[in-house]
């Protein structure tokens, strides 16, 4: 097997990926990125809407167009990209790192590496894990994989098209099928809620009257060959109200039902993996429980907006080389739980004295809500928030002057909580 050494490996040649090989390569790290797929890019190739870039480049970006404002940049410095090539296993030392890659035109091959980062992002839950009952018919696709068919290989999957789901990838879709000509009868959500960016709502549904069934489930798949129509109930107090249910008549069905980080070949290597997050847990370096294993991007955690990978990326990347420079941390680091309300913060600690920029999830949804950092009862640092939302990453800064008083103190864990006020409070 051939052994290839650098300072740097990075999994994953997606936004996070890019962004993180950057950021090491500015500090004049011999850095090396493995890409699965042909081309680099990742997910970003298959996504030719607009929306990408806002808060980064402050203009309106396809993800294509994204892409490849970093590809040019990593085409212009001496990153090593090996595209077709995939990571199989990773193995932590204390020497080195290692990581195993198979490829069609390199072989099996050996990184030896100072830090591995893992920026292998995430893929999409399917009817197996949602466990729709019915026939087993052509014609349903995960809605991702409909938008590959589409926006790459130049497919449309269907003419008449209904959604389980309401994420960003199934209310894209929705516009993306009546673009290309299909009808699509409506989108179920089992949530009360939508599930997607409000922006999304009104631009892919509404502008389209595409009706939006909150509250609903498919409870039942009809055909042989190809699908030919659903069978779509009121949700109920956790159970299918089937006396209500209706049919729609349709060819497809596209499945948008979550997204999970690819986990496994951190999981294998002993990374101990969040069942909140799916990820793997980090601390405030972004860093594994493996020391020089580093995540960052979807495969950590799934993010609603590039811009924010791209940034979470780069502070990642700066970790990795402050480690393989032996640039020892000595700030001491709080665990940091989800409380009331908070479906998970990240990262799970928190470093003393420094300022650290928190990403959490709500459960619950308010025109305005207050966040709280605790320690115990004490509360150590508050904000309101206004329109939280599951669906939408809250990212809280707490200053360096918040927790400065920490590393004098005992390191009792921190939890931080989500209440919902009144607007006039
Ligand atoms: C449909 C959709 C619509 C979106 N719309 C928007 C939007 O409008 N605006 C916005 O800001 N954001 C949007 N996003 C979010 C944004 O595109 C993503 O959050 C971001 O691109 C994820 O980047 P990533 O690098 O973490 O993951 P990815 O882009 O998925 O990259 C991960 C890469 O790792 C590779 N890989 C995985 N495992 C291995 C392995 N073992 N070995 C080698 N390679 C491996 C994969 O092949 C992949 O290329 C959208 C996302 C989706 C899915």
């Amino acid at each position: 097997m051939q052994v290839c050494e650098y300072d740097i490996l990075v999994v994953g040649a997606g936004a996070a990926g890019m962004a993180v090989a950057l950021a090491c390569r500015r500090r004049n790290l011999r850095a090396a990125v493995v890409e699965r797929e042909e081309e680099p890019g990742g997910i970003l190739l298959q996504c030719i809407h607009n929306g990408f870039g806002l808060q980064r480049f402050g203009e309106e970006l396809t993800g294509p167009e994204y892409a490849e404002r970093y590809l040019r940049e990593v085409e212009g410095t001496e990153i090593d990209v090996f595209c077709g090539t995939t990571a199989v296993r990773l193995t932590g030392g204390d020497a080195f790192r290692s990581v195993v890659t198979y490829s069609a035109k390199y072989g099996v091959r050996e990184f030896r590496v100072g830090a591995v980062i893992l920026a292998v992002g995430c893929r999409e839950r399917n009817r197996g894990n949602i466990g729709i009952p019915g026939t087993r018919p052509a014609g349903i696709f995960t809605a991702g994989l409909a938008q590959r068919l589409t926006n790459i290989d130049g497919y449309i999957p269907g003419s008449r098209v209904v959604i389980v789901g309401s994420g960003d990838i199934g209310l894209i879709m929705a516009r993306r099928m009546t673009w290309l000509g299909a009808k699509v009868l409506g989108v179920v959500e089992i949530m009360p809620t939508c599930s997607g960016l409000l922006r999304n709502v009104v631009q892919c549904l509404e502008d389209f009257d595409i009706p939006l069934y909150l509250s609903h489930v498919v409870t039942r798949i009809e055909g042989a060959g190809r699908v030919r129509a659903v069978e779509v109930a009121p949700w109920r107090n956790g159970q299918a109200d089937s006396r209500n249910a209706f049919r729609l008549e349709c060819d497809t069905l596209l499945l948008s039902v979550g997204l999970i980080p690819e986990h496994e070949l951190a999981r294998d290597a002993g990374v101990g993996i969040s069942p909140d997050t799916r990820g793997p847990f980090v601390d405030a370096n972004l860093m594994t429980n493996i020391p020089g294993v580093f995540a960052c991007g979807n495969g950590l955690h799934v993010h609603d907006v590039v811009d924010y990978v791209s940034e979470e990326s780069e502070r990642c990347g700066r970790a990795a080389a402050d480690f393989v420079t032996g640039i020892t941390d000595t700030v001491k680091q709080i665990p940091l739980h989800a409380g009331a309300n908070v479906r998970y913060v990240l990262p799970g600690t928190i470093a003393a004295g420094r300022s650290n920029l928190l990403s959490l999830r709500s459960m619950v949804e308010c025109e305005a809500a207050r966040c709280t950092l605790h320690r115990g009862e004490v509360e150590l640092a508050t904000k309101t928030f206004r329109h939280v939302r599951p669906a939408e990453m809250i990212r809280w800064n707490i200053s360096a002057e918040m927790t400065d008083d920490m590393s004098r103190e005992e390191t009792q864990p921190l939890d931080i909580t989500i209440q919902c006020v009144a607007d006039d409070e």
